[in-house]
């Protein structure tokens, strides 16, 4: 039966499946986009307050004032939230709406105070649209950019509307400031869109080129430098809340021979369907990564070292039970060996648990291969697992 994902985790998975990379540098962007929208707005705020000097008896110059106060406050408030540290992706799209939205205001203002033609033809206003949406690139998020363009456009276009529906483009005061022109009009809204279309593009560039500093691209698994980091972090983590963490070192068995008998282009194949089973054998929250060549490293928070052999040793049943289905392969196997080590939270400080899983790994090569061997109590040779026999029914 089909299992139905609830919006809300689909959501999450979304987001937690984002890089934590990016997500730093967006919450730096963020950080900086937040002190220029003090300062933005600081100079917007300078029209509002000459009008009201010029002409205090206006009540729609002080609805202005209150209005860019308003817009003080608020983008005080943003500077400070985020001094405290706080920062989530969605609240990148949120902000970049919000800035969008803020210029939407200031040019609705200008049609409150009666003076259309500066709402439709301003520069300096309408031009910070397009640093808004500029801006969008500095949260290393996409949906900022859809988000904001969308805003902007359809915004826009309601002042356009709002503007011709109300006023006739013969109307004298259009003379003075500009016309109303159809084409400046669209030509604007285009301007918006290309604007949002090229930061989508630049963040999507982006993301491409961060996936592949990070991930392996053959079979799409982390690469071996973010599997050192990442390991590192796992360690630290267990270490300070004195949590369990085993790291296996895997290996293909005879992989050369499958690679001689089969051809590279049927090896390829092969790593790839070996990843895949890897991948979705182990939790979301596992770490699986290619190591180098036929080898691959997987790392088990939060589980201890009984358990994480009894999962490793499932996994490679999965990958003895294969069949590489590939043009030009029959009867194309592939078995693996793997060395299982579990943390050592007075010893291991570093990378240390790595080593120990690759010399298990050595064990389990030297004692005939196609077999997982483990550093928690269970001795080579003694052990099912160690034997490579199938695991006992959970
Ligand atoms: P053992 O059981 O001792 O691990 O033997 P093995 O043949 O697997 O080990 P060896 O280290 O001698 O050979 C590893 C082979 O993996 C050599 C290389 O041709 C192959 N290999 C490494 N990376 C790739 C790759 O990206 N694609 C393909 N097709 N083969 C690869
Ligand atoms: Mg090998
Ligand atoms: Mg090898």
């Amino acid at each position: 039966m089909a299992h139905e994902v609830p919006a809300a985790a689909r959501w999450a998975r979304l987001v937690s499946a984002r890089d934590a990379k990016l997500i730093d540098a967006g919450a730096a962007g963020e950080r900086t986009v937040a002190r220029a929208r003090v300062v933005i707005t600081l100079i917007l705020a300078l029209i509002p307050v000459q009008a009201v000097i010029e002409q205090p008896s206006h009540p729609e110059n002080w609805v202005g004032l209150a209005g860019a106060t308003l817009g003080m406050v608020i983008a005080l408030m943003l500077v400070g939230v985020l001094a405290r540290g706080y920062y989530r992706p969605w609240l990148g799209v949120v902000t970049s709406v919000y800035d969008v939205t803020a210029v939407s205001a200031i040019l609705g203002t200008f049609i409150l105070i009666g003076v259309p033609q500066i709402a439709v033809n301003s520069r300096i206003v309408f031009e910070v649209y397009l640093l808004a949406i500029a801006a969008t690139c500095l949260r290393y998020e996409r949906h900022a950019a859809v988000a904001a363009g969308i805003a902007a456009v359809l915004e826009y276009a309601a002042i356009i509307a709002v503007v011709h529906g109300r006023w006739d483009p013969g109307d004298p005061r259009f003379a003075g400031y500009g016309d109303f022109s159809w084409g400046d009009q669209i030509g604007r809204l285009l301007v918006l869109a290309t604007a949002a279309a090229l930061s989508w593009s630049i963040l999507r560039r982006t993301e491409r080129l961060r996936q592949l500093s990070t991930h392996d691209p053959l079979t799409g698994l982390l690469n071996r430098n973010v599997l050192e980091e990442r390991v590192g972090e796992e360690v630290i983590r267990a270490r300070r809340y004195r949590r369990p963490l085993a790291v296996a070192m895997v290996d293909l068995d005879w992989f050369k021979r499958f690679n001689d008998t089969y051809g590279h282009t049927a090896g390829d194949a092969a790593l790839r369907a070996v990843s895949d089973a890897l991948r979705s054998a182990m939790r979301r929250t596992d770490i699986v990564a290619r190591f180098g060549g036929e080898e691959f490293v997987l790392v088990l928070p939060e589980t201890p070292g009984p358990d994480a052999a009894f999962k490793v040793e499932q996994v490679r049943a999965q990958v003895e039970a294969l069949r590489m289905d590939m043009p030009g392969v029959e009867e194309g196997r592939l078995t693996l060996s793997a060395g299982v080590a579990t943390l050592d939270p007075d010893r291991d400080a570093g990378l240390e648990i790595l080593q120990r899983a690759d010399d298990l790994l050595l064990a389990a090569k030297r004692a005939g291969r196609n077999r997982v061997i483990s550093d928690s109590g269970i001795a080579a040779g003694e052990s099912p697992l160690a034997a490579g026999a199938a695991p006992p029914a959970r």
